[in-house]
């Protein structure tokens, strides 16, 4: 973790942690086991907690959101959720450490109560207790996060549909053959995998639960979760340092931005070996 790391490296520097959620450090990527119940309480899924960090040195400010960054002026802005105090806060050097936030294609009906996103501790808790009377999940996209809950679905005794819009799944990860070969297992393990769907709208159905429509076929389900990617919360820092066409800030092996008083971890950064590559280039 950054804080930790700052302080072991100069214990006299100040380090704060503003968090807008109510928590930090949460493992999304254990919900999958929390689903099946591997992992039996989520409160186990935390890595760290405000009071750890606090008893070594770092001020950690939860539920403060920053709304506004000036990177040349090194100035944050900040609101206090729980007052709705506005406030100002200066840095010598910041860490975006934003993340990313779950993909909320348009689709029509999307806003629906049975239709939930899987990201946060939130989601996590949402996506647990909404199975519970669940007979039937749809996955929506086929990336890991969809393929995972498929299968946590499935060994919790739950219908599964996992729907995916090209002609194979994991397609950033695996070949198209060896989705083949995992499609198989998934199928053996009662999953229902439907390539070449594409989502257009959740409509309700007679039943109370969902119709997904894909176009020219429609399926019920009860719940239907939205998998169908991440993007870098990166927004703030728009047009102050350099970025991806995704919003993922460029950083060097420094982890260190295109300003040299910010820089990026975590999800949100992508790391472009620039003085490394021209280090072995000047050898
Ligand atoms: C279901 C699932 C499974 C996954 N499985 C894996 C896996 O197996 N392996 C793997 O490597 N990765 C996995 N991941 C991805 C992994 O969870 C992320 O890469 C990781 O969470 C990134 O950590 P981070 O600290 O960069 O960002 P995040 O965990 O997104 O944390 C960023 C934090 O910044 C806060 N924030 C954002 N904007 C502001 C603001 N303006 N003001 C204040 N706070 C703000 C957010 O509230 C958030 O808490 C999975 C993700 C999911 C959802």
């Amino acid at each position: 973790m950054a804080a930790q790391q700052i302080l072991a490296a100069d214990p006299k520097a100040e380090v704060v942690i503003y968090e807008r959620d109510d928590n930090i450090s949460f493992l999304s990527c254990g919900i999958a086991l929390y689903l099946d119940g591997t992992v039996k309480r989520l409160e186990d899924m935390f890595y760290s907690s405000p009071e750890d960090l606090e008893q070594q040195g770092v001020t950690v400010k939860t539920q403060h959101n920053v709304i506004e960054i000036d990177a040349k002026q090194r100035r944050i802005r900040v609101v206090d959720m729980k007052s709705d105090q506005i406030f100002d806060d200066h840095f010598d050097k910041l860490i975006m450490a934003t993340g990313s936030s779950a993909v909320v294609p348009p689709l029509v009906g999307i806003d629906q109560s049975k239709v939930l996103m899987c990201k946060t501790y939130a989601h996590a808790q949402e996506i647990k207790d909404s199975a519970e009377n669940a007979k039937t999940i749809a996955l929506v996209g086929g990336g890991y996060v969809g393929v995972e809950l498929a299968e946590s679905y499935a060994r919790t005794g739950h219908e599964v549909d996992l729907f995916q819009s090209s002609d194979q799944i994991l397609n950033h990860y695996i070949d198209k053959a060896t989705s083949d070969r995992l499609i198989k297992m998934l199928t053996e393990h009662g999953i229902r995998v439907h390539l070449n769907h594409r989502v257009k709208s959740f409509e309700r159905n007679d039943n109370q639960g969902l119709s997904i429509n894909t176009g020219d076929e429609k399926f019920d389900a009860d719940l239907a979760i939205v998998t169908t990617g991440f993007m870098p919360v990166t927004e703030l820092l728009e047009y102050q340092v350099e970025m991806d066409r995704h919003g993922a800030i460029i950083v060097d092996n420094h982890c260190q931005s295109s300003d040299p008083n910010v820089y990026a971890a975590g999800i949100a950064q992508l790391v472009i070996l620039i003085r490394l590559a021209n280090q072995l280039m000047r050898r």
